[in-house]
C-alpha cells in the first residue's frame, strides 16, 4: 500500500527532491559536451584572450571546446584556470554536483553520490571545492554563472 507522504520520513524526501532535481540538470545538461560547450561558452563570452601572449585570433584546438592561439598556437582547454581544471570526473557530473549542492539543501555526498552513481568520495572533492567557492573562500564567478545559466535553462524547461 502506498504511504502517505506525511508518513515518509525526512531523508526519505530528501532523496525524492535530490531525484527530481537531478532529473531535471540531467535533461538540460545531458552529457560531457554540454556541459564542456556551456563552459566554453561563458569563459570565453568577452571573447578569446591567449594567456601566454594576450593575442585574441585563435582557431579549433585538437581537443573539444578547446582553442589554440594562432599566433603562438598554444592551446588552452576549456577547463583551464577554471574550479573544473583537473577534475578527477566528466564536468558535466562536476556540475550536477555543484548543482545538487546548490538547490537540494544540506545534500550529503552519499546522495550526490547515488544520483550521480557515483562512490561518494568521488564525488566529495568536487563537493568540497563548490562548498568552498559557495562560501566565497575560493571566489569562482565562472561557477556561479554556470550555475545561473542552467536554473534559467530548467526554468525554461518548466514553462
Ligand atoms: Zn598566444
Amino acid at each position: 500500500m502506498a504511504r502517505s507522504t506525511s508518513e515518509m520520513n525526512k531523508s526519505e524526501l530528501k532523496n525524492i527532491a535530490a531525484a527530481a532535481t537531478a532529473k531535471k540538470f540531467k535533461e538540460v545538461i545531458p552529457d560531457n559536451e554540454s556541459a564542456l560547450n556551456l563552459l566554453s561558452e561563458i569563459k570565453w563570452k568577452d571573447g578569446f584572450v591567449c594567456s601566454k601572449c594576450g593575442s585574441t585570433n585563435y582557431c579549433k584546438g585538437k581537443s573539444l571546446s578547446s582553442r589554440r592561439c594562432t599566433r603562438c598556437k598554444k592551446e588552452e582547454s576549456a577547463t583551464a584556470h577554471t574550479i573544473f581544471h583537473r577534475c578527477k570526473i566528466p564536468i558535466n557530473s562536476a556540475l550536477e554536483i555543484a548543482y545538487l549542492v546548490c538547490n537540494v539543501a544540506a545534500i550529503s555526498s552519499y546522495e550526490i553520490g547515488r544520483q550521480l552513481d557515483m562512490r561518494h568520495m568521488t564525488c566529495y572533492g568536487f563537493q568540497k571545492k563548490v562548498i568552498a567557492c559557495l562560501h566565497g573562500e575560493n571566489d569562482d564567478k565562472l561557477l556561479k554563472q554556470m550555475l545561473s545559466r542552467v536554473h534559467d535553462m530548467v526554468a525554461q524547461l518548466e514553462k
